[in-house]
């Protein structure tokens, strides 16, 4: 999601024009973004109303507070396509905004966000962990079974759609093939089921695996990434091209290589672990607000959350870059931690990119604590995503890169899925 963007090719202009008038089915929509983006949404002159601003504390790499002005504006919803395209170009990031069901859900959003400080201040009923590395034995036997062809296969199953658009068939199609997918991996395990998270406003449906804790079952461990990909063709046509190798088939394979070991080793963990493929991420982190928002209504106890996006492209002068700002602190370093303890020779870096510009941050909004570990600074990572050109071939048909990021998610997933209860005063 979050990534640099080259020029427009001259290709895009008139496609952009194009699916401009193709959703003629726009509807009006409630959107929150940060400054920047909305500067790229008036240099656009792309159409709005009904503006409104609200501040909210977030944080740098450096741990520093830092004060960002969200707006809260109405826009037709395919104007967003143009404003994710613009955005990326202008701000070498991701569109960087939520789509909401109505101006109060906008702003409950925005709220929470100032209530939970930026991902520091965690909703009450939200489980402390302690983050002791304390599973080692556990976490060294099981990291050797993780395989980069496995990775590789998934990417490659996953970016032979045309697309994976939230909004179309093929989408809808991918969503239900994956969730067959993970229902053959959960065969056998009588602690594992697969679901799926039907949304209110469009067909592409999340997916989720359950593995149930044996000690604490209500604890719950997230780890999620997103099935949907976008392109100005896919938003056009079914047959619009958006492989969407990097972002995000890189994280969803990434996760469920995880998954895979984890079960047919019979790992058994005491607090229950979610493997999470959202939906609908591309148009404004759609599933993932919708599942953490029903996840804190039905007062769940999400312990915690990770996300992969974007694993696969190894742009820059690091391995592994946790974003900050939006995520929580104490997590951030605890993923830290298992980093140097489990993957010694990995570079690791912090950066930020900005509001709302992966699933993390639907979690954060609800009071949970989330992280995201990504694949390179901002800036150094994958200049080819959201085009037909985001292909394996763009990160030399190799998984090398993204395997780490599986390493660190069993070491996040065993050493949190290991333990119960909160961590001791
Ligand atoms: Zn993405």
């Amino acid at each position: 999601m979050p990534c640099l963007r080259p020029a427009l090719p001259r290709w895009l202009a008139p496609t952009l024009l194009a699916c401009a008038c193709a959703t003629a089915t726009a509807a009006p929509v409630w959107v929150s973004m940060d400054e920047a983006a909305y500067r790229v949404l008036q240099s656009q002159r792309l159409d709005h109303d009904a503006t409104e601003r609200h501040v909210v504390t977030a944080f740098t790499a450096e741990r520093t507070a830092r004060q960002d002005t969200l707006v809260i504006l109405r826009a037709d919803d395919d104007q967003l396509h143009r404003l994710s395209l613009a955005a990326h170009e202008a701000l070498h990031r991701c569109g960087g905004f939520m789509v909401h069901e109505s101006r109060e859900d906008a702003r409950r959003t925005v709220a929470a966000l100032q209530q939970h400080a930026g991902g520091e201040r965690l909703r009450a009923l939200a489980t402390v962990p302690s983050y002791v590395i304390d599973d080692n034995a556990q976490v060294n036997a099981l990291l050797p079974q993780l395989q980069e062809t496995q990775i590789l296969s998934t990417i490659s199953k996953l970016q032979s759609y045309s697309n994976r658009y939230y909004r179309n068939a093929v989408g809808a199609k991918a969503s239900n093939d994956l969730a067959a997918g993970w229902a053959l991996l959960a065969a056998g395990r009588s602690d594992a089921s697969v679901s799926q998270f039907t949304h209110r406003n469009f067909p592409q449906k999340s997916v989720i695996l359950n593995l149930r804790g044996s000690v604490a079952p209500d604890e719950i461990v997230v780890i999620g990434g997103h099935l949907d990909s976008i392109s100005p063709n896919a938003v056009l046509s079914p047959t619009g091209k958006a492989p969407g190798a990097d972002d995000d088939a890189s994280g969803i394979a990434t996760l469920q290589e995880v998954m895979r070991v984890l079960l047919q080793s019979g790992y058994q963990p005491a607090r229950t672990l979610q493997f999470i493929g959202y939906a609908g991420e591309e148009a404004g982190l759609l599933g993932s607000k919708e599942i953490a928002q029903s996840y804190a209504a039905q007062g769940r106890n999400v312990v915690g959350a990770l996300q992969l996006d974007m694993t696969a492209y190894p742009g820059g002068s690091s391995d592994i870059t946790l974003i900050s700002d939006y995520t929580n602190t104490a997590q951030d370093n605890f993923l830290a931690a298992l980093a140097s303890t489990y993957l010694p020779s990995a570079r690791v870096v912090r950066d930020v990119c900005g509001y709302a510009c992966s699933d993390h941050a639907s979690w954060t909004a609800q009071g949970f604590a989330a992280s995201f570990p990504f694949e390179a600074p901002l800036g150094q990572d994958n200049p080819h995503i959201h085009t037909p050109k985001d292909k394996p071939v763009k990160f030399g048909n190799s998984a090398a890169h993204a395997i780490q990021f599986a390493r660190l998610a069993l070491a996040y997933a065993v050493e949190l899925g290991s333990d119960s209860g909160p961590a001791a005063r």
